[in-house]
């Protein structure tokens, strides 16, 4: 999917789409302008179920689509959950190849066998959990996961296992806000001063309530040692309304701010477009709006086949976030979570398309592409695994100052790989050997703990 060079030295990146797009839906075609930009109303009218994608699309599309749609729901393990402003962005003359219909709305056609090392909880975050809903890797930094709601919900979602309840296929512990169960989370926080770092993610802050949104923000800032906040939210690509809109969540937001400003601590907001398609001039009016707040907006996309593994898209991307004023941080390598196989890519390719997109613009506009290594190793950067064995697609990483000593795999789709290593994925005995080679080529001295964890996490004998 790696294309020629583009031609990406031209100012296309600078031109956001403003028409009255959502008219082409035939339910939201007598729709105003100004309802479109109410935030409640893109809430309200989200689509959240097959019936709901029927009755608004009408016959936009054909049975066949709506049947492959149909079967993919039952097949997923999120349900969807989409803002009228991104399903009205949706070319739905070609849905197939769409983008954003790929990132939120899956066919089943396009499903593929999920790999047999994948990980419901690819990241072993639940392992790392001091308290509930707190994930504590890294020494001075936490994860706080105050809700698991979102105000779309996303295929290709690493915590697929949490967020946006149940499916035919995934049971779930979904928890909305509460602040009466965040205690323990601040307690742990309280004591543990090494911790300076927080992002409150989930979920996604743009489900919380403006008093939500305050009280987090003003009880972590209340820490002494708490340095810097992060509100993770993909709001500003999904609903940029609000934004403009939602006053009443804004003046929180924007008390937690200057509250963090006058401490001294940093208050920012971590976003989440995977696709340039996603930014038009109502994004640009809500960056206007965070900008002149002096609100600091950096960007987390995933690396997805056919949404944005390609350089063209990488580039006209960080380009045009750039001229939002949205610093473009990681592009994560998709992680290796149930359901979204046809999804992931190779690691090779996000090497690749990071050495092209650099020297493209500013530097600190370039993301630097990560690897979330398997079983809790955090963020690698993609081109530092140990070892990389690309012929059946088996990188080796280590984490020095995370967890001495282990070994994290992460394993590029099988649809990718050659017809011969195919062959060898199919049969389980060579599927352990390949592992294991891959393993002892890195360390042949792996301590017995560290092989017996790594096994157990793949569920197979490396001894
Ligand atoms: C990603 C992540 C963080 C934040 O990491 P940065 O590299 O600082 O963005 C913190 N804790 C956990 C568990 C994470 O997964
Ligand atoms: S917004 Fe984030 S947490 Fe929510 S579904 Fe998408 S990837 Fe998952």
């Amino acid at each position: 999917m790696l294309q020629a060079n583009p031609d990406w030295k031209t100012t296309a990146h600078r031109e956001f789409r403003n028409d009255e797009f959502w008219r082409e839906i035939p339910a939201w075609k007598d729709v105003t302008r100004e309802e479109f930009g109410d935030n409640w109303w893109q809430a309200r009218a989200s689509v959240c179920n097959l019936k709901q994608v029927k009755e608004t699309l009408a016959d936009r599309v054909s049975d066949e689509l709506i049947a492959d749609i149909e079967k993919g729901l039952s097949l997923a393990p999120m349900n969807i959950r989409i803002t009228p402003y991104v399903f009205a962005l949706i070319d739905w003359d070609n849905p197939e190849d769409d983008p954003l219909r790929m990132q939120f709305l899956p066919l089943a056609s396009q499903m593929l066998d999920d790999h047999p090392f994948y990980l419901a909880d690819s990241l072993s975050e639940d392992e790392d959990a001091p308290v509930n809903m707190l994930t504590h890797r890294y020494p001075d930094k936490v994860l706080f996961l105050p809700l698991t709601t979102c105000p779309v919900y996303c295929s290709y979602c690493t915590r697929s296992r949490i967020i946006g309840g149940s499916t035919d296929t995934v049971e779930k512990d979904t928890y909305g806000a509460n602040i009466a169960r965040w205690e323990p989370a601040f307690a742990y926080m309280r004591a543990n001063p090494q911790i300076e770092d927080v992002v409150i993610s989930g979920g996604d802050a743009f489900n919380l309530t403006a008093k939500q949104i305050r009280h987090i923000g003003e009880t972590l800032l209340d820490i002494p040692h708490i340095r810097r906040i992060r509100y993770a939210t993909k709001g500003v690509a999904i609903m940029p309304m609000k934004i403009t809109h939602d006053e009443k969540w804004m003046d929180s937001l924007l008390a937690v701010h200057k509250k963090g400003h006058a401490l001294g601590k940093q208050v920012v907001i971590h976003t989440h477009f995977s696709s340039p398609k996603e930014i038009t001039q109502w994004t640009k009016d809500a960056m206007d709006r965070l900008f002149s707040e002096n609100v600091l907006v950096r960007n987390q996309a995933v690396l997805q086949q056919g949404v944005n593994n390609s350089e063209a898209v990488m580039i006209q991307m960080a380009r045009k976030l750039a001229f939002l004023n949205i610093q473009s941080y990681y592009v994560y390598i998709h992680d290796m979570v149930p359901g979204c196989e046809h999804l992931r890519t190779t690691v090779a390719e996000g090497v690749e398309i990071e050495k092209r997109l650099r020297g493209t613009t500013a530097g600190f506009n370039i993301p630097t592409f990560v690897c979330d290594a398997p079983g809790g190793g955090g963020k690698r950067h993609v081109a530092s695994y140990e070892y990389y064995d690309k012929e059946n697609g088996i990188s080796v990483w280590r984490a020095p100052n995370v967890k001495p000593g282990e070994l994290f795999l992460y394993f590029d789709p099988i649809h990718k790989l050659s017809a011969e290593a195919q062959k060898r994925w199919a049969d389980e005995s060579q599927r352990i050997e390949m592992v294991k080679a891959a393993v002892n080529r890195v360390n042949p001295d792996l301590g017995s703990d560290e092989r017996k964890k790594l096994a157990q996490r793949l569920s197979i004998p490396l001894a």
